[in-house]
């Protein structure tokens, strides 16, 4: 096993990176572990302009690699692309295993996120990466000039429809009420966009295509009108999210929905396991949200490990 960490945290989002932050300045030893690129779903968010003091707004990709940065300068250490595949307690600490290898931890931060959720419709599957989409930022240029279906009504469907608009002749936005969830701002930009055609108290049926490709979106109504056939070449999926809490089964408290729940300090029902941002059962997910719940982790975190017997 190599050098005992202090605080081991999992996942590199706006929480992992604020908790690196924190860790680093307290000058624990600090490892980050993240199976893709430092910056989570900010990362392929476009465009943020609710995080404070950017009142201009910056793409996602560039405060993930802002918040990467500032936590390295401070000596926080990222092993990026390797996931971690389990936990366990050990001598009063924590074996995280990651790509085969373990690692010892005297505090584990689990800041793991979300993953967006299917529909789990006819053609869902079969179109994936083929028209059906769960990220604008990726594949938004790859359906320019043409007609496209966003599915949701929160902030994610919203703000993911608007950056459509730049590329696509016209967005359908499909939401199963007759009232939006989205913030309300977002809802106002949405709704004087010439180019976004509302699609009240419908929800998607099937994904329908052609030689491999979405060519349509069959809608059923919630309100017992007739089905509507939508011929579009995309469909953009923003149904909600699903919490990446499988590393915390067994060993701490979830929600009935798989949130894990944090007391205050970030603490798990397990005594130096913490967690941070969206896998937590706190109601806002936010960049700034995530952050701050990261940063109290660690510092949580740091004092914990002053008082608990680490054996490893
Ligand atoms: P969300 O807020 O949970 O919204 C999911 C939307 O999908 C809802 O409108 C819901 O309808 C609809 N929906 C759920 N299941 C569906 C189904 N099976 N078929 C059709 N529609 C379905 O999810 P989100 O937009 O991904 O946002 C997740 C969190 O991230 C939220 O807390 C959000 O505020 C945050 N976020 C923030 C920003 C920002 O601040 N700029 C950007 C993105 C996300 P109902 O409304 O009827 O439930």
């Amino acid at each position: 096993m190599s050098d005992l960490i202090d605080i081991a945290i999992i996942g590199g989002g706006p929480a992992g990176l604020a908790a690196a932050l924190y860790g680093a300045r307290a000058r624990a030893k600090t490892v980050v572990f993240e199976k893709a690129l430092p910056g989570g779903q900010i990362a392929i968010t476009d465009w943020i302009e609710n995080y404070p003091g950017f009142g201009d707004g910056l793409a996602g990709s560039e405060l993930g690699e802002k918040m990467h940065s500032h936590a390295a300068r401070f000596g926080a250490e990222f092993r990026t692309f390797e996931s971690v595949q389990s936990i366990r307690e050990d001598r009063g600490g924590f074996v995280v295993t990651a790509d085969g290898a373990e690692f010892g931890a005297r505090s584990v931060i689990l800041a793991t996120g979300t993953t967006p959720r299917r529909l789990d419709v006819p053609g869902e599957a079969e179109f994936t990466g083929r028209g059906v989409s769960w990220c604008a930022t990726c594949d938004g240029p790859l359906f320019r000039d043409k007609e496209v279906a966003v599915i949701g009504g929160g902030d994610a469907a919203v703000e993911e429809a608007l950056f459509l608009t730049k590329f696509c002749s016209k967005v359908h936005l499909i939401h199963r009420r007759n009232e939006l969830r989205a913030t309300k701002c977002i809802q106002e930009r949405c709704f004087v966009n010439g180019k976004i055609a509302m699609h009240w108290n419908r929800v998607p049926a099937q994904i329908l295509g052609e030689d491999g490709r979405v060519t349509g979106l069959m809608l059923a109504s919630t309100v017992g009108e007739p089905d509507e056939l939508l011929p579009v070449a995309g469909v953009f999926i923003f149904v909600g999210l699903h919490p990446n809490s499988e590393l915390a089964k067994g060993l701490c408290t979830l929600s009935p929905s798989g949130y894990i729940i944090i007391e205050h300090s970030g603490m798990t029902s397990l005594p130096g396991l913490y967690a941070a941002g969206d896998v937590t059962d706190y109601p806002l997910k936010q960049a700034v949200t995530a952050a701050a719940q990261g940063a109290t982790a660690a510092f949580e975190a740091d004092r914990w490990i002053g008082s608990a017997v680490c054996t490893l």
